[in-house]
């Protein structure tokens, strides 16, 4: 198998060639700042290595990843006006928050504060998009999403910082031309942008920016990097007139539900410090509430008038779920009454997905799933990775749960099938050997609103990831797939 339009079989098979090549890469990724503390020591960064990432980059074709880039902003609108259609989240979570405990726990702090109203005007959103291609026998490639991250979307740190490693390694290979469809990426400078944004528009000069993160802290580098584009921005409070730079903290839920409290005015306060933006990058699975407090926690930084990344709203509006429903006839005019053209663009990256709901529908789903395991994913309310069924294990779950209501807490989806490529997968520890890869891509949107007024909106930049294809689900934080970037053809 070839490379389509990318690199040569004689080079991936050149072993000697492969050996000097990778270790070249580990010291690219490291200098670069490609970096993961390691598994044994996560909240240390006296020893750490390189994140795992492919030793060449993937061919994508260009159609397709203008596509995805073009369609961003669709996407930002759309979960946006979600988030704000009460009505919508009720009818499409129903049947979903009776069965599935974290979702309604999820739910019931989104009801809590529809009821007290929120303190808050200004909303942040910073999702990632993800996609694979649709790729059977020689038909042209058609991009196909595969779920919209609106929580902790992970890797636009690392992936500002891989464009570089992959340059050098295809140079390195004599391959000048294919180094220079590399595009520059980064994702880190947009996303703090947006933070910043939000931050200048609280209005509190010396209120903080929090990034509310794990108590295990392996990927810290890719937080960093936004972090520190954050504090490198200096801004002009007009109404002072002074400069200020944005300040970093870094919370986790015990910090929280020991040391926050909200004022008279509903002002977050954590340790003394006033909290202008609450930056989620843990709370998106149910794991990540380790006791009731954790809930507690969660609860009174949604109450806070602090700009929450997502809100409640936006979370749940990103729900495997809500992704289904949204596939559904006539849905999309909803969001989009007077835009065809955006219906248009965002329906066209539909794969086909299907309700579990009780009823004949749900009925056929079943059958259909019985019928050919094999074409379809499972699919749970969970994010992370590794928490879909494939194949038998589709029916076995169908069999036990297909009377019960139980089934409710999944939908079922077609599955993509993209065309392997042949790539090595550096991860540290690990021997070299050549794998049958796919990749799935990633799209950053962030955008700001303010009441009725979207101040911005915005496609920042893409995230590459690829993984054996013996592996059919997991991301790189669950040691599944690795970092990569497009080679554009
Ligand atoms: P999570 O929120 O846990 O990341 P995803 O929906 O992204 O859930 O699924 C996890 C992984 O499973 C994806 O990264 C992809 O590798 C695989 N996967 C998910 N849906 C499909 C699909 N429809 N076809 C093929 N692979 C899929
Ligand atoms: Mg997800
Ligand atoms: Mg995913």
């Amino acid at each position: 198998m070839r490379m389509a339009q990318g690199l040569p079989d004689e080079m991936l098979m050149n072993s000697a060639l492969i050996k000097k090549l990778a270790e070249e890469a580990k010291d690219s990724a490291v200098t670069q700042g490609v970096l993961m503390r390691l598994q044994e020591t996560p909240n240390s960064s006296e020893v750490v290595s390189f994140a795992p990432f492919t030793l060449f980059p993937t061919p994508v074709p260009k159609a397709v990843f203008s596509q995805a880039l073009a369609v961003q902003t669709h996407y930002n609108t759309l979960v946006d006006k979600i988030s704000q259609d009460a009505d919508f989240l009720q009818e499409a979570l129903a049947s979903t928050i009776a069965v599935d405990d974290f979702t309604a726990r999820l739910f019931k702090i989104h009801q809590q504060i529809l009821k007290e109203g929120r303190s808050q005007s200004i909303v942040l959103g910073l999702n990632r998009s993800d996609y694979m291609l649709d790729q059977r026998e020689n038909d042209t490639p058609s991009l196909k999403q595969i779920e919209i991250n609106t929580i902790a979307a992970s890797f636009g740190g690392l992936s500002s910082r891989t464009p570089d490693v992959h340059r050098h390694i295809l140079k390195m290979a004599g391959k000048l031309e294919e180094s220079e469809r590399i595009l520059d990426n980064n994702p880190a400078a947009g996303l703090a942008r947006a933070i910043a944004k939000a931050w200048e528009l609280y209005g509190s000069e010396k209120a903080v920016v929090a990034f509310f993160v794990e108590d295990v802290q392996r990927n810290i580098f890719d937080q960093r990097f936004v972090e520190y584009e954050l504090w490198k921005r200096v801004v002009l409070f007009t109404n002072m007139p002074c400069f200020r730079n944005i300040h970093v903290i870094r919370l986790r839920f015990e910090d929280v539900f020991k040391a926050g409290s909200l004022d008279q005015d509903k002002r977050l306060f954590v340790d003394g410090k006033e909290v202008a933006v609450v930056y989620f990058r843990n709370g998106y699975m149910p794991d990540n509430y380790t006791s009731e407090q954790s809930w507690d926690a969660r609860l009174l930084m949604e109450r806070s008038r602090a700009v929450k990344c997502p809100d409640i709203s936006t979370h749940l509006a990103g729900t495997k779920k809500v992704q289904q429903v949204l596939a559904r006839p006539g849905v999309l005019e909803r969001f989009f009454p007077d835009q065809p053209q955006a219906v248009q663009q965002i329906r066209a990256t539909f794969a086909g997905l299907y309700t579990l709901d009780m009823g004949p529908e749900g009925d056929k789903t079943v059958s259909m799933a019985l019928a050919a395991p094999e074409r379809f994913v499972l699919k749970p309310q969970r994010e992370g990775g590794g928490n879909n069924i494939y194949g038998s294990e589709i029916c076995q779950v169908l069999e036990e749960v297909k009377e019960s209501t139980e089934r409710t807490a999944y939908i079922l989806m077609d599955k993509i099938h993209p065309t392997p490529v042949r790539n090595y997968l550096m991860r540290q520890g690990s021997p070299l050997k050549i794998s049958n890869c796919l990749s799935e891509l990633g799209v950053f949107g962030a955008y700001v609103r303010q009441g009725k007024d979207m101040v911005t909106n915005e496609c920042v930049g893409h995230l590459l990831r690829t993984k054996s294809s013996e592996h059919s689900d997991g991301g790189v934080a669950a040691g599944v797939a690795v970092l990569d970037n497009p080679l554009l053809f």
